[in-house]
């Protein structure tokens, strides 16, 4: 991509009106414009960020089992009023009519709508257990949408629904869940911990929300400080082997964390002095399982083996995935801008041509582009005809995780200066070395 056919508006002052730092630098990197009070648009550079983290927790659905499909933004009321939901909500809800006068609204969340997909296509257990999640835009008229996109109105979550025929199964699939989440945002660079959770008007008796460690967090976490070293992707657990409850249970029952010393004396009492750290977070999923209440409330019944009726137990899981864009800046980021974890980031590498006026300089850039390109990198080259500094202030603020730079003297001995986003170390190579190296390597880390 080039920088001078792009659209990325750079600001160099921070807006008055953003109070943490995510907010800022947003802005800033011109990821997201404000359009109404909490509903952004979503500048280039920012959307192929929100598509990197869409890709992950896809991935890490897919990869637990869970199926893809995908449910309108627009509900009708009547769904609503199956569940008695529709006048327990509150102003949250955003609620309109149609030219027809029926009553519509902007969906908050899904369960209503896929309990009645859920309820009218299955039939028989030889349908269950089924885990269904689509990843869609929801609106909640927020009191108070603030911190940009960590709490808008309109904003983007990954919602995934279970269907159960027993309380064990139920609980299976959602410990499934649970680890699918750790790994997700892990696999973004993020340390979350799983803390237990209220269950609050939704009902039922299992929940977590999973806090990503930031001082601007606006929840307060007790936690074991195991979480920091744990890594999730490594553990050999095997979704498709795991038939086994007791598997989840022993994985997860040395960790704790809650809202309060209190919450959960017991299981905290487990966990040693030395290990025990509290601080404040930003929290980027919720899970519950909550039983029956609305398969129960919209007439959901499956045939069991032995013919009888069976009411499906349902757990629903949300994850912020817009939410998580400014969480994953708040835990990475120096005072110079954005410093993206490589798996999120909007481009792989920064290309700076020091002279675009100089025709052998202009001519290795654009080669050197279509090499890195060839080898699989995404590569924003600026080619703008402005100063060195801003050029390199630039890529700093918007945080690609590599700036290759190409000036008069390097092209002549055919070597760039490569330089770490997330380090500052910087290192002169060869053209060839550069370009061979990432043809073999994945990660631009091995360089
Ligand atoms: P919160 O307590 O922050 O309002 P919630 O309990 O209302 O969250 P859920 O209904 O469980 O949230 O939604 C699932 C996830 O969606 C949350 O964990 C959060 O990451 C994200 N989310 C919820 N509300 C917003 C919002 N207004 N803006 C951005 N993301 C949100
Ligand atoms: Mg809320």
């Amino acid at each position: 991509m080039l920088l001078s056919r792009y659209l990325l508006p750079v600001m160099k002052e921070t807006p008055a009106d953003a109070q943490i730092v995510s907010h800022q630098l947003m802005l800033r990197a011109g990821l997201v414009r404000q359009t109404a009070a909490g509903i952004y648009a979503w500048l280039p550079l920012g959307l192929r960020v929100l598509d990197r983290i869409s890709a992950i927790v896809r991935r890490e659905q897919d990869r637990a089992g869970a199926i893809e499909l995908l449910m309108p933004t627009i509900q009708s009321a009547d769904l609503w009023r199956q569940s008695g939901r529709y006048d327990a909500y509150g102003p949250e809800m955003l609620r309109f009519q149609d030219r027809g006068q029926r009553e519509m609204l902007y969906g908050p969340t899904n369960e209503e709508m896929i309990t009645a997909i859920f309820r009218d296509c299955v039939r028989s257990y030889r349908d269950l257990p089924r885990t269904l999640y689509h990843i869609q835009w929801k609106f909640r008229d927020e009191v108070r949408p603030r911190f940009g996109v960590m709490r808008g109105r309109e904003f983007l979550m990954k919602d995934a629904y279970s269907f159960d025929m027993d309380e064990a199964s139920g609980q299976l699939s959602y410990y499934t869940q649970m680890l699918a989440y750790l790994r997700t945002f892990e696999a973004m660079g993020l340390r979350a911990v799983p803390m237990r959770a209220a269950t609050g008007p939704i009902g039922g008796n299992l929940s977590h929300e999973f806090i990503v460690l930031a001082d601007t967090g606006e929840s307060e976490v007790y936690y074991d400080s195991d979480y920091e070293h744990l890594n999730w992707n490594q553990s050999a657990f095997d979704y498709g082997n795991a038939q086994d409850l007791d598997a989840f249970k022993r994985m997860f029952s040395h960790m704790y964390a809650a809202t309060d010393e209190t919450h959960d004396l017991r299981a905290w009492e487990q966990v040693p002095d030395e290990r025990k750290k509290n601080g404040r977070g930003i929290e980027v999923g919720h899970i519950f399982f909550f039983g029956t209440k609305y398969s129960a409330a919209m007439g959901m019944h499956v045939q069991a083996k032995d013919g009888s009726l069976v009411t499906p137990l349902m757990g629903s899981y949300g994850v912020g995935v817009s939410r998580l864009m400014g969480a994953i800046i708040e835990a990475n980021h120096d005072a110079n801008g954005i410093i993206w974890p490589e798996a999120v980031a909007p481009f792989d590498i920064g290309l700076i041509n020091l002279r675009p006026d100089d025709a052998a300089c202009a001519a290795a850039a654009h080669d050197l582009q279509a090499k890195l390109e060839a080898a699989g990198r995404s590569v924003l080259h600026d080619d703008r005809d402005a100063r060195g500094g801003e050029k390199f202030a630039t890529m700093d603020l918007i945080g690609l995780p590599w700036t290759v730079t190409i000036g008069p003297k390097g092209v002549a001995a055919r070597t760039v200066e490569v330089k770490r986003r997330a380090t500052g170390e910087k290192q002169e190579v060869s053209v060839e070395s550069l370009v061979a190296g990432l043809a073999k390597s994945d990660t631009m880390g091995a360089l």
